[in-house]
């Protein structure tokens, strides 16, 4: 999948190894952790390699680790990728502007994590609930909520490969964990 083409249009999942290796020429090394996958099972889950290279390449990567020179791979890492609606075409509600009464949340707006996308089902959700009762909508400000800062940055910045955060959140704003849930009538 990564050739080198810039092709940041489209949204991609968790960053791989090779991305890493191309982002970071300097660093040889990657931890990789190992987690079982059951208690009557040999199989384990490598967590810290995730990666879409040909077959052949990982098979030389994971026998290239210490202990897992004889290991098999049962199945091997994939990649995904996908077009997005672009989410700078959402209001501060994730209603579209194009076509009213419209909501999106989360993968299809081009982010990533899974906090970000049941926010962003929240938000989304709880709109589209008081527009069919007849309601006001509503959303966070910035000051308020993470929920703000990431619908905001979602909004005017875009989705991307990147994830959206709570980080850029300033200080100033007096935002903390006792606010993330803030109410609404
Ligand atoms: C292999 C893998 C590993 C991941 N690892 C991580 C991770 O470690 N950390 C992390 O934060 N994120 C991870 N993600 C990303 C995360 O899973 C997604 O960002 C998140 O699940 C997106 O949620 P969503 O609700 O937008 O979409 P989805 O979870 O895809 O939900 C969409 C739902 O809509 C349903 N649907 C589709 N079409 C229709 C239709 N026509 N009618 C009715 N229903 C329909 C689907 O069946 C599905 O249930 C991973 C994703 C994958 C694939």
């Amino acid at each position: 999948m990564y050739s080198g083409v810039d092709r940041r249009s489209r949204a991609t999942l968790c960053r791989r190894s090779k991305t890493k290796s191309i982002a970071l020429p300097s660093r040889t090394r990657t931890r990789s952790s190992w987690s079982p996958k059951g208690l009557s099972t040999s199989e384990i889950y490598p967590n810290g390699i995730s990666t879409s290279l040909p077959f052949d390449v990982q098979l030389e990567l994971v026998h290239s680790i210490r202990g897992l020179e004889q290991a098999h791979i049962l199945r091997p890492g994939y990649a995904i990728e996908y077009d997005y609606y672009d989410p700078r075409s959402l209001r501060s509600t994730l209603e579209t502007k194009a076509i009213a009464n419209l909501f999106f949340a989360g993968q299809i707006n081009g982010t990533t994590g899974y906090e970000e996308a049941a926010a962003q089902g929240l938000l989304a959700g709880l709109n589209a609930a008081r527009r069919a009762l007849g309601r006001e909508t509503w959303f966070p400000r910035r000051d308020q909520a993470y929920l703000g800062v990431l619908a905001d940055d979602l909004i005017n910045r875009g989705g991307g490969p990147s994830r959206t955060g709570c980080s850029p959140v300033a200080p100033s704003t007096g935002c903390r964990c006792a606010r993330t849930m803030p109410t609404c009538d």
